[in-house]
């Protein structure tokens, strides 16, 4: 399946934080990405008569993406710094293969959907104590993904909020 670029921006954010390995239990560092408001999202029409014409929209405060199956390669390349344990790979639990965090002592997978989907999870802070332990770094350069996962305005980060 071709690569359909459906998130865009000028600028984003590296987010780093800790994950408690569900393999071997300890805590290991896992990275994700952010992107600033003003970033862009494609609509895609189901309409045929209109599917060819891709619509763009300018969103009015920050993201969260993930179950990432595309990055193009700059960002792929500025990741590669900051992680050795982040990679396409096969979830066999949700069938999908996307970007993936794995920990740094076992090796195991960190599936987005407990980083992004479970509350405590390392990018779901449920309050903004432990939102305070997720270090952003900005990256002033492109951004292109194609993601299946997108939380938009995440509680906690003032930084995102519009
Ligand atoms: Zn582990």
């Amino acid at each position: 399946m071709p690569n359909h670029v459906n998130n865009r921006s000028q600028t984003y954010s590296i987010a780093h934080a800790v994950q408690r390995c569900a393999g071997c239990a300890r805590r290991t560092a896992v990275i994700g990405l952010i992107l600033p408001p003003g970033h862009e999202t494609l609509e895609i029409d189901s309409d045929a008569q209109t599917a060819a014409a891709d619509v763009w929209d300018a969103a009015e405060a920050g993201a969260f993406l993930f179950f990432i199956e595309y990055l193009s390669e700059a960002v792929r390349n500025r990741l590669r710094q900051h992680s050795q344990h982040y990679r396409l790979d096969h979830d066999e639990r949700a069938g999908q293969i996307y970007w993936m965090n794995h920990c740094s002592f076992c090796g195991a997978q960190q599936e987005d959907f407990e980083l992004y989907c479970e509350p405590e999870g390392a990018f779901l802070p449920i309050s903004e104590h432990a939102a305070a332990s997720i270090r952003l770094q900005e990256v002033s350069e492109p951004f292109e993904a194609q993601a299946a996962g997108y939380a938009y305005a995440p509680d906690f980060f003032d930084g995102v909020q519009r």
